[in-house]
């Protein structure tokens, strides 16, 4: 297993006076200079998802939150050589994250069953940007915003791959959630996640058109791609199926849970459920909404699965715990059924850009028409994990810390990943 730490130590640095890094920002030179300080038993890392912020080491009260007699929340010990490593690669490597997220295209080639992109009012009646050289300031803006992560859907993004070139010309990581069906140019190097629904027998029906095979074919041999896994009410039975389907095409697998929109819920709702192409045949005894058993169901698979195919799966057991909570993952405002504590409701430097380039600033977050009710996203559930578990005190926190941000890195850092990889992180936990 290759290293996390790339870059060597700084040598020779100079020390930095402690109070120095008390209750303000380092410089980015002396971020480097504390973190060469820091020998193999230390580290000092604030996190909030994205941002260190260095604190000290203070074991009878925190001096930045003001708290005597209490051991400082974001310092602690670490006599563990290989989490030490992966702190420090974090923090060197990773972090901070700046994200934001660019829906890229209206455009889509497959039709599937209560699509969460062609209802509400978030894609309609907006023209699509195409020029270059709007796209390319617009870009180039958003890197100088400070923009240094792409979060890019659509439709189908694969289909704009001029506009994904430009993209990641300005900002150098990212992700794109796709269906597969067409190959994305091996240049752009984002984290590629294929969407996959069940077996392929299924995706006639769940998403109109058997499209597996040129999935494949497109993603083979590719250290970008992932597989996600949407497990539905009609494919939970088929989770170590679909697991072992992925590992003998090589791609690397990872699960997540279908999370209606509010469309869906409404036409089944309705007697007389409006039929279109994204709605075709369900109805209240016939759908894909998770019950609670269904839930527990797949908890008991995906172990299962990770034990069989461990060199396959990209997840973990904290992470699973967590999602398949039958009370939900999120916290919802009574009086309107939003979540109050998802991680990626838009905020701060986190916006949510339409295909015409506007900044949404009318919505809750940049999958709008998913009922918080019944969201379990995998990406914006593992975002709000890794945002709580800032919150444990590191010090009886930091195995399930590296557990969230080594999932994480796996999954959205390209490269990251491989069978042998995962295999040894998974036994790490
Ligand atoms: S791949 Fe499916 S869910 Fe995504 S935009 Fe196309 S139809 Fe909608
Ligand atoms: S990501 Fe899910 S829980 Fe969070 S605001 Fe959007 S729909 Fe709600």
């Amino acid at each position: 297993m290759r290293s996390c730490i790339k870059k060597p130590l700084l040598e020779g640095a100079r020390e930095i006076p402690v109070e120095a890094s008390i209750g303000r920002q380092l410089t980015a030179e002396e971020d480097r200079m504390l973190l060469n300080q820091v020998k193999d038993v230390e580290i000092f890392p604030r996190l909030c998802l994205g941002t260190i912020k260095p604190c000290h080491l203070h074991t009878d009260g925190c001096p930045v939150r003001q708290v005597k007699d209490q051991p400082c929340r974001f310092s602690f010990r670490c006599t563990d050589s290989i989490a030490l490593d992966f702190l420090k690669y974090v923090r060197t490597e990773v972090t901070p994250i700046v994200a934001s997220q660019y829906d890229i295209t209206h455009d889509c080639n497959i039709e599937c069953e209560g699509c969460f992109y062609y209802v509400g009012s978030d894609h309609g009646g907006r023209p699509e940007a195409t020029d270059r050289a709007t796209i390319d300031s617009f870009f180039r803006a958003e890197a100088e915003r400070g923009v240094n992560y792409a979060e890019v859907s659509g439709g189908e993004p694969a289909l704009a791959e001029e506009k994904l070139a430009i993209m990641a010309c300005h900002i150098p990581r990212g992700v794109i959630y796709t269906n597969g069906t067409v190959p994305i140019s091996r240049d752009i190097r984002y984290s590629i996640q294929v969407s996959i629904w069940g077996m392929p027998r299924d995706d006639k029906k769940l998403r109109g058109a058997e499209i597996f095979t040129k999935q494949v074919r497109n993603y083979r041999d590719d250290d970008r791609a992932v597989f996600v896994f949407t497990i539905s009410h009609r494919t939970v039975d088929d989770i170590l199926a679909v697991t072992a389907l992925c590992a003998d095409t090589g791609i690397p697998l990872t699960y997540n849970h279908f999370s209606p929109t509010t469309d869906y819920l409404d036409r089944l709702a309705a007697p007389d459920g409006k039929r279109d192409n994204y709605f075709r045949f369900s109805s209240n005894d016939d759908n894909l909404i998770l019950t609670p058993s269904d839930l527990q169901r797949s908890e008991d698979l995906i172990a299962e699965a990770m034990e069989r195919y461990r060199e396959a799966v990209i997840y973990n057991p904290l992470f699973s715990r967590l999602i398949h909570n039958p009370e939900g993952f999120f916290r919802l405002d009574p009086a309107s059924d939003v979540a109050i504590d998802c991680a990626s409701r838009l905020k701060g430097t986190f916006k949510h850009f339409r295909v015409d380039l506007s900044a949404a600033d009318d919505v809750k977050c940049a999958t709008p028409n998913i009922s918080c009710l019944h969201c379990r996203c995998y990406a914006q559930s593992l975002g709000t994990a890794m945002q709580r578990q800032t919150r444990v005190p590191m010090q009886t926190g930091l195995n399930d810390w590296i557990a969230l941000w080594r999932l994480w890195c796996d999954l959205f850092l390209p490269g990251r990943h491989s069978f042998t990889r995962s295999a040894s992180l998974m036994q790490g936990q």
